[in-house]
């Protein structure tokens, strides 16, 4: 590892050079864009991100689940770097390479199921969510697509109306793509009745709605992530993934698990499902695929993957060479290190530490989540109102005391904690005594 695995601050976060291209950023980069920490980056490895100011922050982000791997990981930068000086583009259309090939045979090795199975590559997360919805459709020549609360799966237009959350999401961006349907989802923590018989309870409502509702053999697809991210690190109540799925089955519907930001180690397996051993009919991936380059894929039963005509799928980059290549070195980086081994250790260290903090302050709702996909709800103390306000306050805490962390939720007050898989339990636990102090000085 190049960058010490060390937290360091040589200035106040932001520091001068972070702010000077921050007024840069302001007068070039539209504001839409957005970012979490105003600091920029110099360059990052392990656990660690450094900024243009020389400050080491402790790295519980990923760059959103992405660079689980670590950045620049080694194997990644060997791999990626040969293809770079070999070609960096024919166009998978247009002449093949092997390496789009290679990622497909592995997808096809890793993901649940030992049926036949086929992939198809693209650029980003919400390019894979739109191609499994068209291959669902082409598949089952139907329409209507079935989704849930608090769902998340970009930001086109058709996986914004997939999307629950309007704001930032959706919002003034309509008119959304039609024949999309949301339905109730097990979020144990949340629903009405207590979290006891939430997984039925749920799973009856939901199916009721397509049943009534939608008509269950309109349904093309019903797509829902394994553990909810965006919409706060939900684990649907255990019973509940496997009632929907065998509702899909029985009723001639694709079951999509999103598994673009839970897959590929990250809850410490391979894939979230697994956990209760659900075996999607496809499963689309991005994020942690390629320790950081643009790489999505679906993945799925061959009959349903080959629905789509000649010629029906594809785009100009999609499997570009040089994001294959990445990808074949994190997914030898992750077998090699065994990070799902890493990802449960992460939370064998970080779950009884946030319980411990969950006792003393009662702004702590919920702790939830696993493997290294673990957050914590904060509410206002002595009820469940949610309480986004303190969750900013204790998210910027965090980051002066160089500890970034990602805030998200439907209320805006979940602080997630996505760890690269490699990062050192020195470091995580150091990140933790700063939440600790954080939270005792911001409560
Ligand atoms: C991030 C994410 C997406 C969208 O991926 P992009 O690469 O940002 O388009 C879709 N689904 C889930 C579950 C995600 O977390």
């Amino acid at each position: 590892m190049t960058i010490p695995q060390e937290r360091r601050l040589v200035t106040a976060i932001p520091g001068p050079k972070s702010q000077e291209m921050m007024a840069r950023k302001q007068s070039a980069v539209a504001n839409g864009v957005g970012t979490v920490m105003p600091v920029f980056a110099a360059k990052a490895g392990g656990g660690v991100l450094e900024d243009v100011d020389g400050n080491r922050l402790i790295d519980f982000g990923s760059g959103i689940a992405v660079t689980s791997v670590g950045n620049s990981a080694e194997a990644v930068v060997r791999r990626a770097s040969a293809q770079l000086q070999d070609y960096t583009h024919t166009c998978f259309m247009v002449t093949p390479y092997e390496g789009y090939v290679e990622v497909c045979e592995q997808l096809a090795e890793l993901t649940p199921g030992d049926h036949a199975k086929k992939s198809a590559l693209f650029n980003s997360g919400a390019e894979a969510v739109e191609n499994a919805v068209k291959i669902a459709r082409s598949y089952t020549k139907r329409q209507a697509v079935v989704v849930f609360d608090h769902g998340y799966h970009g930001r086109t237009n058709l996986t914004m109306a997939l999307t629950a959350k309007d704001m930032p999401y959706k919002h003034g961006f309509g008119p959304f793509a039609p024949e999309i349907y949301r339905v109730p989802v097990a979020y144990p923590y949340r629903w009405l009745t207590g979290p006891e018989n939430c997984a039925e309870e749920a799973a009856a409502q939901a199916i009721d709605m397509i049943s009534k509702q939608v008509g269950a053999e309109n349904v093309a697809a019903i797509v829902i992530e394994p553990v909810l991210g965006e919409g706060g690190f939900i684990e649907p109540a255990k019973g509940f993934l496997p009632r929907i799925a065998e509702f899909a089955k029985e009723n001639g519907i694709v079951f999509v698990a999103d598994e673009i930001q839970s897959g590929f180690c990250r809850t410490g397996q391979w894939f979230a499902c697994e956990d209760e051993g659900i075996v999607p009919d496809l499963v689309t991936t991005a994020k942690g695929i390629a320790g950081g380059l643009p790489l999505a894929a679906v993945t799925g039963r061959a009959e349903i993957m080959d629905a789509p005509h000649v010629g029906g799928l594809g785009g100009t980059y999609g499997g570009n060479p040089v994001a294959c290549a990445a990808a074949l070195g994190a997914i030898e980086t992750m077998r090699e290190q065994d990070l799902n081994a890493k990802a449960r250790r992460i939370g064998e260290i970080m779950k009884p530490r946030l319980t411990a903090l969950q006792e003393k302050h009662d702004v702590i709702g919920d702790v939830r989540g696993r493997g290294a996909m673990i957050a914590i709800e904060l509410v206002k103390a002595g009820s469940k109102d949610p309480n986004p306000e303190f969750t900013a306050t204790l998210a910027k805490a965090c980051h002066q005391a160089g500890l970034l962390v990602l805030t998200t939720g439907t209320y805006g007050n979940v602080m997630r904690f996505l760890p690269p898989l490699v990062i050192g339990e020195d470091l995580l636990n150091e990140g933790l005594d700063i939440l600790e102090q954080a939270l005792a000085t911001a409560a």
